[in-house]
């Protein structure tokens, strides 16, 4: 094999298809998010308009604060696994911050939300005997990743189709031990899981519930506990999995539940037990920023403010976008090449940093403009925003929606 030929000409087809990703060379500005420097062909000044970091904690000063803090207290590496020296207290006050948040027995920090959902799926899946494993069609990588890994026999059920995971659990002995995976808030469509149903189902054939709540943990609820807090269902969820990466503005991810499933992962997943503890300061700055979204409600309240003065000035002018109940704006585009020029035609002629999402995040014909408005982004701002959409938009003749259909 001529193996840098293979290399290349793997890459070649992923540009002409359009899926080639390049990445924005961004530097964020303290305290002044969404503003970023683009340090791409041309530098210049952008707005952010799609990054996870939803309510913008990454620049929240109790964040920024906890992190000097810790740094100048404790140094910046946590010096090993968390068996072998990399337990810090602010690793152990996180784990609690993170149980209480969820009203669990136990939470277990992990490097990020993909290692959480590799490491907890995997080793749950695999270790239980005979382990059956129900996942939504729409599941996460990680969560895919996990499961495989896991090498337990799986069934995908159609996304967010409780009828269809009945027909599936009922197809199994009552006994055969069941793990349902899905997620709160999907993260391409927006789209939220009818999460009671989906308990009254694992209730009614004994099966155990594994929830994704990376896009809603520190959104939702009245603490931020996310979508299960909100609709009332924390207790009846038995792993509630999540990430510090997005909402909480720092990085890391974990799982909540019980003390004895929060050990027993402990206990058996490699991808817990192999690998270097977080810095104590990041587990300082997750710490600071969920306590904050415990007691403030007013990130959240802005939040959906931005985000339905967003869809409502869109709708008004026929940009089609998904209208779903949460605060993901995915702007339709259907096709890889158009979606990447709009990309770059927001960057380089508006200032505007907004990702195309291409295959394989979405399926073909899928191809995506997703719009996260966050409390950070001003009037001038969505302003701007709306009028070179809509500029383009004419400008490429893209189809649009009805104006009224909103
Ligand atoms: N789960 C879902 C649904 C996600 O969208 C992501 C995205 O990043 C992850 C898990 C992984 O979380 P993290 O970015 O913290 O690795």
């Amino acid at each position: 094999m001529n193996y840098h030929n293979f290399f290349e000409a793997a890459l070649s087809r992923l540009q002409e298809e359009g899926n080639y990703r390049v990445f924005a060379d961004l530097e964020r500005h303290r305290g002044a998010f969404p503003q970023a420097t683009n340090h791409g062909d041309k530098t210049r000044d952008v707005t952010i308009w799609c990054s996870n970091d939803y309510l913008g904690m990454g620049q929240h000063p109790d964040v920024i604060a906890a992190m000097h803090d810790a740094l100048d207290q404790v140094g910046a590496g946590a010096g090993g696994t968390r068996n072998i020296s990399g337990t810090t207290h602010n690793h152990v006050l996180l784990e609690a911050e993170l149980a209480d948040l969820h009203g669990k027995e136990a939470a277990l920090l992990f490097t990020s939300g993909y290692v959480s959902n590799w490491a907890a799926l995997g080793t749950l899946a695999s270790k239980m005997p005979d382990c059956l494993v129900l996942s939504d069609a729409l599941n996460h990588a990680s969560m895919i990743e996990g499961i495989r890994h896991s090498k337990a026999e799986r069934q995908i059920w159609r996304h967010n189709d409780v009828a269809h995971l009945e027909e599936l659990l009922a197809a199994q002995p009552l006994d055969r031990p069941k793990l349902i995976a899905f997620e709160s808030v999907y993260s391409m469509d927006g789209d939220i899981s009818p999460m009671a149903e989906i308990c009254d189902l694992a209730e009614k054939y004994n099966a155990m519930t594994y929830l994704d709540e990376v896009h809603a943990v520190g959104l939702y609820g009245p603490r931020g506990g996310g979508i299960a807090e909100r609709e009332g269902l924390m207790h009846r969820i038995d792993v509630i999995e999540g990430t510090l990466g997005k909402a909480f503005g720092v990085m890391g991810g974990y799982i909540a539940a019980s003390a004895a499933i929060c050990d027993f992962v402990r206990s058996f997943a490699s991808g817990f037990i192999f690998t270097t503890a977080l810095p104590p300061a990041i587990a300082a700055g997750a710490t600071a920023s969920i306590k904050h979204l415990k007691t403030s409600q007013a990130e959240r309240d802005a939040h959906q403010a931005k985000v339905a003065d967003v869809r409502a000035r869109l709708a008004a002018i026929g940009i089609p976008h998904i209208d779903n109940p949460s605060h993901i704006i995915p702007v339709m585009v259907g096709d890889p090449v158009k979606c990447k020029y709009l990309s770059d035609i927001l960057m380089a002629d508006y200032g505007i940093y907004i990702q195309p999402i291409n295959y394989p995040t979405v399926p073909k014909g899928t191809e995506r403009l997703r719009i996260t408005p966050s409390p950070v982004h001003s009037q001038a701002d969505i302003a701007h925003l709306v009028s070179a959409l809509e500029t383009l938009w004419a400008q490429c003749q893209l189809a649009r929606m009805p104006m009224a259909a909103q």
